[in-house]
């Protein structure tokens, strides 16, 4: 089996091979923090901390970047109008957005660069562009010269003679073609600078990433992720300054786009007014019903957003996690109580699994995984309803810590723990997916009753569930005894 992507750069899905496994190593285009985060900067942040999650469950290493471009025209042009310092501006914009990704329980980067951090590298970069003869000096600027670089296009399947003709519009006599573009540009005093060989100036966009990626990710990477808005010019001016300075190729394997985020009907972004801030809706919705809402759809189709749409994902995630708890009490009660038909639950428990991990495994389908947990919910509703036939005894309250045991590894995977279970976004990174005592505790009792009636299978699962989440069980004359991974 294993995971296929749809790749933007083949067009086509594809296996998907780390260059080393079990590492991989992922870069996701930030925010540009010159405004407060909206909601539709929370689509890509959560798909990639469920690829994230997904793959280190699978057993994989993942290294996940994602930086933030901290120096632009938009930060500039702020700072100009409200009189901060443009530090300040970005400082304060980046700390709202992880704020925010805290509250959405989203895995925290490995490394959250400020494109600031690397003017150095980025002026390296943009002198060994010179040398090698891909760039060129031009006043106080740099450009990157597009026809040095004959695979430039296929990314974006665009086709530099068809490129031309539009680009001549904004012609420049300080470019050698309409369609190169600044590595580096002068700025006037008043603008925020740093001092380089070409004279005082800062970065252009593109090259800024291509800088962060290299440095801290090296010449060539798993995956490569950002919005569909990003593939032309951003990622396409990406590959050829990479691929250009480091000679390695390709520099990014697989590239995933997410599409946007539509506020009814119109295009999610602050320049066009549609502001629905995140931290705003973090305030009146669960955060795990917004992550539902904002899995609910694949990353390549576009998704409406509506108030009805989110509250409707809240009361899923409701449905979660009162059956979660309904289950939870089911279990504690150590009375002989079963189902009448434990085989429906049975049945629903496998084509869960079944339709869950195809759909991760088929380029992260987030929608359709959600789907198949929701079918296990009802399935688990209907049969802690059913009080028909009470003699199952052992057996259903088996199946009964089977299914919670899915809905948890599954919640696990999606980010969408209930509160009571997890505490999680407060406990330790280590205890994710099981961060309660109680729950814990629970766990533990069901699996010395397992033992005590030689259940190895269901004890051993446990086992393993726990682990995965830095729970260790050491069995011992009285019961089992557990702690947590240090
Ligand atoms: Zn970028």
């Amino acid at each position: 089996m294993g995971i296929k992507v749809y790749n933007t750069l083949t067009r086509r899905k594809e296996d998907f091979v780390p260059l080393n496994p079990p590492r991989v190593l992922i870069y996701v285009c930030g925010i540009t923090p010159y405004a407060k985060s909206h909601v539709g900067h929370a689509r890509p942040s959560v798909f990639w901390d469920v690829v994230r999650r997904y793959l280190t469950y699978l057993g994989y290493s993942v290294t996940l970047v994602q930086n933030f471009t901290d120096i632009d025209d938009k930060i500039v042009k702020k700072s100009k109008e409200t009189g901060l310092p443009p530090e300040e501006i970005a400082e304060t914009n980046s700390r709202q957005y992880l704020e925010s990704m805290r509250r959405l329980n989203v895995i925290p980067a490995d490394a959250y660069p400020r494109a600031t951090q690397y003017i150095d590298e980025i002026i390296r970069i943009t002198e060994g562009l010179l040398a090698k003869g891909h760039a060129y000096v031009s006043g106080g600027d740099v450009y990157f010269r597009v026809m040095s670089f004959p695979e430039y296009g296929k990314l974006s399947g665009k086709d530099v003679d068809q490129l031309l003709p539009g680009a001549r519009v904004e012609v420049s006599e300080a470019k050698e073609s309409p369609l190169d573009w600044a590595l580096w540009k002068a700025v006037p005093d008043d603008e925020p600078g740093w001092d380089s060989p070409w004279g005082r100036g800062r970065p252009g966009w593109h090259i800024e990433c291509s800088a962060m990626v290299t440095s801290i990710l090296g010449p060539s990477i798993d995956m490569h992720g950002g919005g569909t808005e990003l593939v032309f010019p951003h990622h396409e001016n990406e590959i050829a300054q990479s691929e250009s300075f480091t000679g390695v190729k390709p520099y990014v394997r697989y590239w995933l786009h997410n599409e946007m985020l539509n506020l009814e009907g119109e295009k999610m972004s602050k320049s066009l007014g549609n502001v629905v801030a995140l931290d705003e809706l973090l305030s009146r919705y669960p955060a795990e019903g917004l992550r539902i809402y904002l899995l609910s759809a694949h990353r390549r189709k576009i998704l409406d957003f509506s108030i009805e749409l989110l509250e409707s994902s809240v009361r899923g995630w409701e449905r979660l996690h009162s059956t979660m708890e309904r289950c939870y009490d089911f279990l504690r009660t150590p009375a002989d109580t079963g189902v009448s038909s434990p085989d429906r639950l049975q049945n629903a428990r496998q084509k869960t699994r079944q339709t869950f991990f195809s759909a991760m495994d088929d380029d992260f389908n987030t929608a359709l995984a959600l789907s198949a947990v929701f079918d296990l919910v009802s399935a688990l509703n209907s049969a802690l309803t059913d009080d028909k036939g009470r003699a199952a005894g052992p057996e259903a309250r088996r199946l009964f810590a089977e299914a919670y045991l899915d809905l948890l590894e599954f919640s696990g995977i999606l980010g969408i723990l209930p509160d009571v279970w997890g505490g999680q976004r407060e406990a330790s990174a280590q205890v994710r997916g099981a961060g309660s005592k109680d729950l814990i505790e629970l766990l533990v009792r069901i699996r010395d009753e397992a033992r005590s009636r030689k259940d190895w299978g269901l004890a051993d699962e446990i086992r393993r569930k726990l682990q995965e989440n830095g729970v260790v069980i050491q069995d011992e004359p009285g019961g089992a005894r557990w702690s947590i991974k240090s």
